[in-house]
């Protein structure tokens, strides 16, 4: 069933048949509306977020003063699971991971942070919190944990030098003696297990989004390149090397897009299965550092210098085979829940 955009989206997406950046075979795994967005959210990261991408990286900074966060804000990207009633638009994962996909493909860092607060935070605040919870914390949208800063007990360690995803800034967060008040509890005391590892299955899910966008924004650099530089009197791209490369670099893409996609939708319909969540990112994890350093190659000596993102690329790609549990952890989920079942 089709269902229709707030104002705010539609206006952004604008009228008229899909852009060109929407690849033929995107359209087979959305229908109109959800492709609709997906051009509403690439307008957007490509207008508020690319342009920093490079500096963000460079800096290792996120831009408080660019108002980047309320600028999503506004544009509701931070509460798309949230319910109607908080602010939110109540819409579920698949447009959860079509977001996540345009923003990392505009800024791996910026999709992380967002991937951070949008799943980790907000969406188990969805899941699991308390109606006073939810009337409290909901609208505003902040921390992982019910745990505000200033709460005595709770501080945070030096920021950490990372090799890529610079600027979504990552520290440890230390607590020692602190007090979490009884309304602070999130989910049934004693079952906090239970709360973050299925939260982990779907934060696994969303944050596939990333390598996804990841896996595009190479070819975004690629294709064009590959037209545009000539050897041999000829542009590279007519080399059947390079469309060798090029047509791993989409097959890599377009076959993560369809399983995360589909699982995604399996998810909306409340079919949360533990090994295609660890799945879902295991593949397209792996396959967006290949696709990243397949782009570094197309480009020759360019790609490996710093003028160019493809280098950001990979270094933003890696992330994704370590964050939210291991490439191997991944794969003993997925090997237990095979060698479980009947
Ligand atoms: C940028 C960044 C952001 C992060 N953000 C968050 C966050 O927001 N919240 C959060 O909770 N965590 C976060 N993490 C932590 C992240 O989830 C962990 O780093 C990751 O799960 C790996 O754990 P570890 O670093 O302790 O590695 P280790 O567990 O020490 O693993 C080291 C190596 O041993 C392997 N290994 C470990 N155990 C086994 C096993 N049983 N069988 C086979 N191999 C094994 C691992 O796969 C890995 O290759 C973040 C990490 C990074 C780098």
């Amino acid at each position: 069933m089709q269902r229709r955009l707030p104002a705010l989206l539609r206006r952004a997406a604008g009228a008229g048949p899909a852009r060109r950046w929407l690849s033929a075979s995107s359209s087979l795994l959305f229908d109109d509306t959800q492709e609709q967005f997906k051009e509403s959210v690439h307008r957007f990261a490509q207008e508020h977020i690319a342009p920093h991408a490079a500096a963000i990286d460079a800096s290792n900074h996120f831009p408080k003063e660019k108002n980047l966060w309320k600028l999503m804000g506004d544009f509701n990207l931070h509460g798309l699971t949230s319910p109607e009633e908080y602010g939110g638009l109540g819409l579920g994962y698949m447009y959860h991971c079509i977001a996540m996909e345009e923003i990392s493909r505009a800024s791996g860092s910026v999709g992380l942070s967002y991937g951070a607060h949008s799943n980790l935070c907000i969406n188990q605040l969805v899941r699991h919190g308390s109606p006073a919870q939810k009337e409290k914390y909901l609208p505003k949208g902040i921390t992982a944990f019910i745990i505000e800063k200033g709460m005595p007990g709770f501080s945070t360690a030096q920021k950490l030098d990372k090799l890529g995803m610079r600027g979504s800034d990552t520290c440890e967060l230390v607590f020692e003696n602190c007090f979490v008040p009884q309304e602070n509890v999130l989910g049934e005391e004693g079952k906090g297990v239970y709360v973050m590892m299925s939260g982990l299955d779907l934060e696994r899910l969303v944050l596939a989004g990333g390598p996804i966008g990841l896996m595009q924004a190479c070819l975004d650099v690629v294709l064009p390149y590959v037209r545009q530089r000539e050897q041999f009197g000829r542009p590279i791209g007519e080399f059947q090397f390079l469309q060798g490369k090029m047509a791993d670099m989409y097959t890599s893409l377009q076959s993560s897009r369809s399983f995360v996609y589909s699982v995604a939708r399996d998810c909306d319909n409340g079919k949360v299965d533990r090994k295609d969540c660890a799945g879902v990112i295991l593949f397209a994890a792996e396959r967006a550092t290949q696709v990243a350093l397949e782009a570094i190659q197309c480009l020759g000596g360019n790609g490996y210098i710093n003028e160019y993102p493809t280098g950001r690329l990979l270094r933003d790609a890696k992330l994704f085979e370590i964050g939210a549990g291991t490439s191997e952890i991944r794969r003993m989920i997925i090997g237990r829940e095979l060698f479980k079942e009947d």
